[in-house]
């Protein structure tokens, strides 16, 4: 039996209660506004620990980011949601996610691949052959240039890649949209961003993703773009 939670808002235990979030789900579904505040602090505490900002800033003096669905406004000194952008003495300063700083972790990745899309994606299944997929079925002998992106919009308490925000942090590795362009070789079918969502560093997924395809098309091979995201905002008031 899993250890006993207890909710915050109506003071039952029960091990159906995750310890760490502190609230249970009738409260979650009947008084959120209520069970939105516990949740809130546990969201606080837990990317207090990577000196990612609690929750997306919007100081009345500061500057708006416009890179994702959080549009941040950063007053001076302070950092985004994301950890990526900065605003120093005034001046908007992508720290990550530019052309020229991706933050980012990448490995090949055999196709057909595990990924959740694998049933209409056409290195899995062969769908749209012949012209994205080079065969009628799984793409034995391709992979996939997985990118896994080290910075996030969103903040998933259970998030199974949590460790994305060790990346945010540090900000490393580096690497510029040149550089992981070049990874893509006759071998590689498709490019993944996933991560963290990727919609923080958009800049450099697009530049990364122009270059390689201009030479794929050069070169006469398929070349797939998978975007995996959800563009929408923080869950904060
Ligand atoms: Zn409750």
């Amino acid at each position: 039996m899993g250890k006993l939670g207890r909710c915050k808002v109506c003071g039952k235990s029960s091990p159906l209660i995750s310890s760490r979030l502190g609230v249970c789900i009738e409260c979650i579904r009947e008084k959120p506004e209520k069970a939105l505040m516990v949740s809130d602090n546990v969201h606080a505490e837990s990317r207090g620990a990577f000196n990612l900002p609690s929750r997306p800033l919007s100081d009345p003096d500061g500057i708006r980011c416009g890179m994702c669905a959080n549009d941040c406004v950063i007053g001076v000194g302070k950092k985004g949601y994301c950890g990526l952008v900065a605003n120093i003495n005034g001046h908007l300063v992508r720290l990550g996610g530019t052309p020229e700083r991706g933050i980012l972790e990448w490995y090949y990745d055999d196709l057909p691949t595990n990924c959740v899309a694998w049933w209409f994606c056409p290195g899995c299944t062969g769908k749209g052959y012949p012209r994205y997929a080079y065969r009628d079925g799984p793409e034995i002998g391709y992979a996939n240039l997985a990118v896994f992106y080290g910075a996030c919009s969103l903040d998933c308490l259970f998030c199974q890649n949590w460790h994305y925000r060790y990346n945010s942090q540090r900000l490393s590795p580096l690497m510029s949209a040149e550089d992981l362009a070049s990874k893509v070789n006759s071998h590689v079918s498709c490019i993944c961003y996933f991560g963290g969502d990727p919609s923080v560093q958009m800049p450099h997924a697009l530049k990364t993703s122009r270059l390689a395809m201009e030479k794929a098309e050069e070169e006469h091979r398929i070349l797939r773009i998978c975007w995996e995201t959800a563009p929408v905002k923080a869950p904060f008031s």
